[in-house]
């Protein structure tokens, strides 16, 4: 108890008793008294109740004491919420208007892929609309099986982005992404890549209009280089080793323009050209015959595992080319009596198509490139029986098993070997 309240009651009950003994009824005055302290206690107590829930502290209520303390430290209480809550306005304020003026497309997920927010992008490039979309499943608006399956699997692929067209504009192409930021939330942006799209469309347009362009020319170059061969009467003989080396070289280029020209068609879309159910046992055994000299003359040891009886649905020519690209690689990269295995076998949901050497290895620097055309770890060209080495047989194989919506996945060690593994949704 205060000092000011105790002489309050004090007050109180002096009065109730003079006013008391005036009448001849000092005890009931006293008592009378106690009554009016009470209830002016209970006054008080209202006071502080509706300031509490005022939530104000311009609602301060003038009392003395203990109350006017209690009060005031409440007033106190307020004002700092209040000015915290002016900051913490602000910074939202701020973080609304980097979010509207950010150009790509942000949602922000809950565990079950439900809406919990988006940005005013995320309107015009994915027709998601904030807080009309609230709580709704992004892929009920969104209806891309692509993106189901992304962001269905996030954290449990190696796959970071999928690249889709936008719902709303169909000339528009978005690479998307999805970020776990908690145990249960996720951001999903989408950011509009029309323009490199069409760079890279531009690209590989010119690259197939120059190899279709060359191909005539070439097929026409090598018919006179055969023909000048073998009639020795028209051409002499010291001309011989000189057509010998034109004719190697016209073939090299007729190899190149004819997989740049594959590899334009593969670019052109996202499905194989055609699908059939496909015994990789088969298919395995015929990669390995045409891959057979090299193994042969490098003593290397081979084995295969067929761990699987599933057949694989998709398409038969563009799977061969892949798997002989791995293949043939693993053969390349790997040094005289090296081991190679080549595997098919299930793993949860997938079908693992698996090619590993203990070869020369790749350094981690080079790992997210081999798959770009004409990317090559030792720029020196390099012939082989089988053709030159160009840079293009990791970027045919990328582009199949994207046709065949698997992924590919590459781990390797300098000086170790490298293992290529694609895996199929089953
Ligand atoms: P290339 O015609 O040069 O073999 P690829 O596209 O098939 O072109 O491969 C790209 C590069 O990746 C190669 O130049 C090579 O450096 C590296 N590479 C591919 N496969 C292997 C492998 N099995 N072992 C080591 N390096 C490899």
């Amino acid at each position: 108890m205060k000092i000011s309240d105790f002489w309050r009651l004090l007050l109180y009950v002096a009065l109730g008793a003079t006013l008391g003994a005036l009448g001849g009824q000092a005890l009931l005055g006293v008592v009378l008294s106690l009554l009016a302290y009470i209830w002016h206690l209970h006054r008080s107590l209202i006071g502080l109740l509706n300031h509490v829930n005022g939530a104000s502290s311009d609602q301060s209520p003038k009392e003395s004491g203990v109350f006017e303390e209690i009060n005031y430290s409440i007033s106190q209480l307020f004002n700092r919420h209040k000015s915290r809550r002016q900051r913490l306005t602000a910074v939202l304020r701020q973080f609304e208007q980097a979010t509207a003026a950010w150009p790509d497309a942000i949602v922000i997920l809950n565990q079950t892929d439900d809406i919990e927010w988006a940005n005013p992008a995320a309107r015009h490039l994915l027709d998601v609309r904030w807080p009309e979309d609230k709580k709704q499943r992004i892929t009920n608006i969104i209806r891309i099986p692509a993106l189901r399956e992304f962001i269905s699997s996030t954290g449990n692929t190696e796959e970071q982005t999928v690249d889709i067209i936008s719902p709303l504009q169909p000339d528009v192409h978005l690479s998307a992404l999805t970020v776990p930021y908690s145990k249960t939330h996720k951001i999903f942006t989408a950011r509009d890549v029309t323009e490199i799209y069409r760079a890279i469309k531009v690209r590989s347009d010119f690259v197939a209009n120059v190899s279709h362009e060359l191909k005539t020319p070439l097929t026409v170059f090598r018919g006179y280089l055969e023909a000048l061969t073998i009639q020795s009467d028209i051409c002499p003989p010291t001309w011989q080793p000189a057509l010998k080396q034109m004719t190697e070289h016209s073939l090299e280029m007729s190899n190149l323009v004819d997989t740049l020209l594959n590899l334009s068609h593969l670019e052109e879309s996202q499905i194989p050209a055609d699908s059939e159910p496909i015994d990789i046992k088969l298919l395995l055994e015929e990669v390995v015959k045409a891959t057979s000299q090299i193994y042969k003359e490098k003593n290397h040891a081979l084995t295969i595992h067929i761990d699987s009886q599933k057949k694989l649905t998709g398409s038969r020519v563009e799977l061969y080319s892949a798997v002989s690209n791995l293949t043939f690689n693993a053969a390349h990269y790997t040094p005289k009596d090296g081991a190679i295995s080549i595997r098919w076998y299930q793993q949860d949901a997938y079908l693992v198509l698996e090619v590993k050497d203990n070869g020369i290895g790749i350094a981690e620097e080079h790992l997210s490139r081999i798959t770009e055309r004409f990317y090559r770890v030792d720029n020196s060209r390099t012939r082989t029986e089988q053709g030159s080495k160009n840079g293009l047989g990791l970027a045919i194989v990328k582009h199949v098993v994207r046709r065949h919506s698997a992924l590919l996945n590459i781990t390797s060690e300098l000086g170790r070997g490298s293992c290529f593994s694609i895996k199929f949704k089953q």
